[in-house]
């Protein structure tokens, strides 16, 4: 018999592949279902189909699974004068539960969602570059506090997803930076985490997060594909394709701190020179002001442009050559909707970082029936974040994403 697995015949082809295309099938819809009720608010059956394009039987399947679950509600529309009114479905917001929190140098930022992405609580730890041994009971802390400020039911908390500055799992000289956690890098922290709480645990990188953030509570709200830059301590990017976050191998998609910019420019702790990191970042900020970034917080930033430094405005000049070197680079490579802006960056600075690189350069995503500006700023808060991290619970509730999100850190 030949080798099955070698023949490329239609037949033997689709049985390889069967498998997983009705997986990502089943997935599809049942993102769409949920991404048209939660834009929707409440929908009938109907409507379900009309807007999903779905067939009546594939939108009954979705809705009863998740109604089993407690995930939707189904109740009587208000009566009308053409008779009796279809059943409307919404979600559950109280049918589960979801925790997010964002580890960073200097705080850790939890919060309580419900399903509905109604936030319910939120707390704010000071740290100071944590390491596992600090970080961990932190961690527990913030858990602990976030369920006794919203009195929900732990069993009805469908898990805790945690983000931390990336890049994870590549060569220690990336991984040893000022911009990242080291430590953390080969700490077991979702089995050590969902061992103490009981809970699911997901582990992602800040940025990627913060685009789901933008995505669900922010300035790109409902759309579909986007890139988002979060400047952070360091510098890194998030980008949601077709609704998803796009994680790439080793869920280091988007880690565009690290792209080089200037070719004999400053020289990086990867190892390479000129990374865009070196340029757009509070720590490169901090850095030209001979300040310490263990120890300042974005009010120095403030401060310094009040006061015009210039050795400030000299760093300002690169931030926007920076920026607008990385939006073109990603609106040629993604065709994104739009680029959002968004972390720590204080406005002030940022809106001045902007005005710098305009007019913005011609890319692919320069042409006149745009509905949506090329770039926009985040809206989402100091906690986009964190709320992000909360975001991948829920979907974990709905099935949309791997039972495990992130065995990067050496599980
Ligand atoms: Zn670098």
């Amino acid at each position: 018999m030949p080798n099955d697995r070698l023949q490329t015949d239609g037949a033997t082809l689709n049985a390889t592949l069967s498998g997983t295309n009705l997986e990502n099938a089943k997935q599809h819809n049942r993102r769409v279902v949920l991404e048209a009720l939660r834009l929707h608010g409440e929908l009938s059956r109907a409507d379900l189909k009309r807007l999903t394009r779905l067939s009546t039987q594939t939108v009954s399947n979705i809705a009863d699974e998740f109604i089993e679950r407690s995930l939707f509600i189904e109740s009587d529309s208000r009566p009308t004068a053409r008779g009796k009114p279809p059943k409307i479905l919404s979600i559950n917001a109280k049918g589960a539960y979801s925790i997010g929190l964002q580890l960073d140098h200097r705080k850790l930022i939890g919060v309580l969602l419900d399903l509905g992405g109604e936030e319910l609580a939120r707390t704010r730890i000071d740290v100071s570059h944590p390491n596992p041994a600090e970080g961990l009971p932190a961690l527990e802390q913030a858990i602990a506090e976030l369920i006794t400020q919203s009195k929900v039911a732990r069993a009805r908390i469908c898990g805790i997803g945690v983000v931390m500055p990336g890049p994870f799992n590549v060569n220690e000289t990336t991984a040893s930076g000022p911009t990242v956690l080291p430590e953390w890098q080969a700490f077991p922290l979702v089995a050590k985490l969902s061992h103490s709480t009981g809970l699911p645990v997901y582990l992602e990188n800040d940025a990627t997060a913060a685009a789901m953030g933008e995505s669900y509570f922010g300035a790109v709200k409902g759309m579909r594909n986007f890139a988002c830059i979060y400047i952070g301590t360091g510098l890194g990017g998030g980008l949601v394709i077709e609704g998803r976050p796009m994680r790439g191998k080793n869920g280091n998609a988007g880690e565009i701190g690290h792209v080089p910019i200037f070719p004999d420019g400053k020289p990086c702790y990867c190892g390479n020179t000129g990374c865009a990191e070196q340029y757009l970042s509070l720590h490169s900020a901090y850095d030209c002001l001979g300040l310490d970034s263990a120890t300042c917080d974005p009010s120095f930033l403030e401060a310094a442009f009040e006061k015009r430094d210039p050795k400030l405005l000299e760093w300002m000049q690169a931030a926007g050559l920076t920026l607008k070197l990385m939006i073109l680079g990603l609106e040629n490579t993604l065709d994104p909707e739009t680029v959002v802006i968004t972390g720590y960056m204080p406005k002030k600075l940022l809106d001045q970082i902007i005005h710098t690189m305009e007019p913005l350069a011609q890319s692919v995503s320069s042409h006149n029936e745009r509905k949506t500006p090329r770039v926009l700023l985040g809206t989402a808060g100091d906690e986009v974040a964190a709320l992000g991290a909360a975001v991948f619970p829920l979907l974990q509730s709905f099935g949309l994403v791997a039972p495990v999100l992130a065995t990067r850190m050496k599980d």
